[in-house]
């Protein structure tokens, strides 16, 4: 709980940046906060809604595209494939100020390793 609302995950900047999300949480909404903490945590934006739009939609299409937080069993290979190139679209579209691919593709190849740690994968062997 946090100023009265249930709170699914949180960025903790220091002593060292990590990111802590509720063990209660399952599927689709755990690869949505895992993916919203992670955004606070590389400082892609200060923006709360941001980040909450950037991670809906990054995850809403790795899901689309068949890969996602899985218990077990996936591929990650094939899933981080999926995922660096879903993330790196998602950051062109919303960091248009930016306007440097490499740079939002090291961006989105960081967070895919974060994540395939994290147990994303496709959804099929
Ligand atoms: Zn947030």
């Amino acid at each position: 709980m946090w100023e009265g609302q249930p709170v699914d995950g949180l960025c903790v900047a220091e002593p060292k940046r990590q990111i802590k999300v509720c063990r209660k949480l399952r599927g689709k909404q755990k690869a949505e906060t895992q993916l919203h903490e992670l955004a606070h945590a590389a400082c892609f934006s200060s923006s709360e809604p941001w980040v909450t739009t950037f991670a809906a939609s990054g995850a809403a299409l790795c899901y689309l595209a068949g890969v996602g937080h899985v218990r077990r069993g996936g591929d990650r290979a094939a899933g981080a494939a999926v995922i660096r190139q879903v993330l790196f679209h998602c950051l062109q579209l919303a960091r248009t100020d930016l306007d440097n691919a490499e740079l939002l593709q090291d961006w989105a190849d960081d967070l895919t390793r974060c994540l395939t740690r994290l147990g994303w994968a496709t959804f099929t062997k």
